[in-house]
């Protein structure tokens, strides 16, 4: 046998060995995962891995190996537990799917899990969906959303239309902006409680979740020393998320600055999320501007993407648009995977959206026509606060967004079997396990006062018997 081919042999079997062993591995993962789930405890332990990771550096050294090379792997294994492990979490989507089947079933269901805003889309929205079809859009566009649209936006944001890029709803804007900007093995840094989707999004792209954990207690405040901790030389992006959903919470002033400084000191990306911008709790926008509500936009930070929507700000949820604001270069790689994806955003929709944005700023008071949304959204977020304080939850009261994230006075409270057994007497409530390590909280969504009354008097009651 040549010498290559004694090596080629040599790599081969190797090869089939490590597949077997990650074999080995998952099967195992799999057996902890159901032990971790019967025992109520979280998938992912940071000191664990924090110390896994030690190990790992120490034997790079030893063996003389790249060390960052090695922690991507690791990154990637790692990630595959969390993906084995992750299959039977309850998430605010998964219980509006249950609750969707009763109400196909002709069960009458209160919804308090989801966000939709029940006010209407703006009356230039049916104006321009009548005229769409006469007027002849519908045909194919430029991957970044149509000139006009792209103009719009960024006159708005004060931005370049270079700036912008259309996309179907936030929601794909965040999933473009992680997996174009970052690598398998690379990690991102994602302020728990959060959003499901920036975690699955990486986890679905090989991309390790480094979480930060805050608490009730400190107001849903991260430090900025757990963000330092938790970054290291393959940290390449830290997710915000304020107004934040589930807690409604936005970060004072300072706090803020410090976290876009460290971000900046270790050359991270931003991705802001503000799509609850407009839902700022008693106070007018332009006060909330000077004050902490500031958008990431406001510190002209070159690594930043910020996405924001037309679900919530204008009532359209279904209609799936959304934008993200970056500097050009970004913009270029994320439109790439647009164009693979979906070529462009349906024509017809983002001429009702520029409809959508000549409407008055101010938006639920201005597009109530119906009996039920005489109220705006913040006095049905105010009815849910003192609903939930009537009947004794634990909160933080928030300063925007539409949720509130609550705790019972139990001790050992399971939201989760709690959510399921509310469900059965028709009211469905998300989960606080689908935003992290929450498992004794759940959010509630601010809807229609006498809808929600009716609910949080079924759910008093449920908790009373418990
Ligand atoms: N970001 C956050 C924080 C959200 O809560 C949601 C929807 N609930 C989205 C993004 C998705 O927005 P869109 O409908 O524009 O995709």
């Amino acid at each position: 046998m040549s010498e290559i081919e004694e090596h080629r042999k040599k790599i081969e079997e190797i090869t089939l060995e490590m597949i077997k062993l990650l074999k080995t591995r998952t099967d195992i993962s799999k057996k902890i995962g159901d032990a971790k789930a019967n025992l109520g405890m979280t998938v992912t332990d940071e000191e664990r891995e924090d110390a896994l990771r030690k190990q790992v550096t120490k034997l790079c050294k030893e063996i003389d190996l790249d060390q960052s090379t090695a922690l991507k792997f690791l990154n990637l294994l790692l990630n595959e537990s969390v993906k084995v492990q992750s299959d039977n979490k309850q998430t605010h989507l998964s219980m509006f799917l249950k609750a969707k089947a009763l109400e196909e079933e002709g069960k009458k269901i209160i919804h308090l899990e989801v966000g939709e805003p029940n006010f209407k889309p703006p009356k230039e929205v049916k104006t321009a969906l009548e005229e769409v079809y006469n007027k002849g859009y519908g045909k194919y566009g430029p991957v970044k959303g149509t000139t006009e649209l792209r103009k719009a936006l960024a006159e708005r944001t004060e931005c370049e239309f270079e700036n912008i890029m259309v996309c179907p709803g936030a929601r794909f804007a965040v999933y473009l902006a992680i997996t174009t900007l970052l690598n398998p093995g690379d990690e991102i840094i994602v302020i728990e409680p959060a959003w499901p989707a920036y975690k699955d999004c990486a986890l679905n792209a090989g991309i390790k979740v480094r979480t930060i954990k805050t608490t009730l207690e400190t107001k849903w405040e991260p430090s900025v020393d757990q963000i330092n901790n938790a970054i290291n030389e393959n940290t390449k992006m830290i997710v915000l998320n304020y107004p934040n959903n589930p807690t409604g919470k936005i970060l004072p002033k300072k706090l803020l600055d410090s976290i876009i400084q460290t971000a900046k000191e270790h050359d991270l990306y931003v991705l802001s999320d503000e799509i609850y911008e407009n839902y700022l709790v008693g106070k007018t926008k332009e006060e909330w501007e000077v004050k902490p509500a500031k958008s990431i936009l406001t510190y002209g930070y070159k690594k930043s993407i910020i996405t924001k929507s037309f679900s919530k700000s204008y009532a359209m949820t279904g209609y799936r648009i959304g934008w993200a604001i970056a500097e050009p270069s970004i913009i270029e790689k994320m439109s790439k995977l647009q164009a693979l994806s979906l070529t462009n955003v349906s024509e017809p929709i983002q001429y009702v959206a520029l409809h959508a944005l000549k409407a008055d700023e101010n938006m639920a008071e201005n597009y109530v026509d119906d009996a039920q949304a005489e109220t705006t959204w913040d006095d049905w977020l105010h009815h849910l606060v003192e609903s939930a304080k009537d009947i004794g939850l634990e909160f933080i009261e928030p300063d925007g967004a539409m949720y509130l994230f609550a705790k019972t006075k139990h001790t050992n409270f399971d939201a989760t079997k709690f959510s399921e057994k509310l469900l059965e007497h028709g009211v469905a409530i998300a989960p606080g396990e689908g935003f992290g390590d929450y498992k004794e909280f759940f959010r509630i969504t601010a809807i229609y006062p006498d809808d929600m009354r009716e609910g949080m008097t079924i759910l008093d009651s449920i908790l009373k018997e418990l």
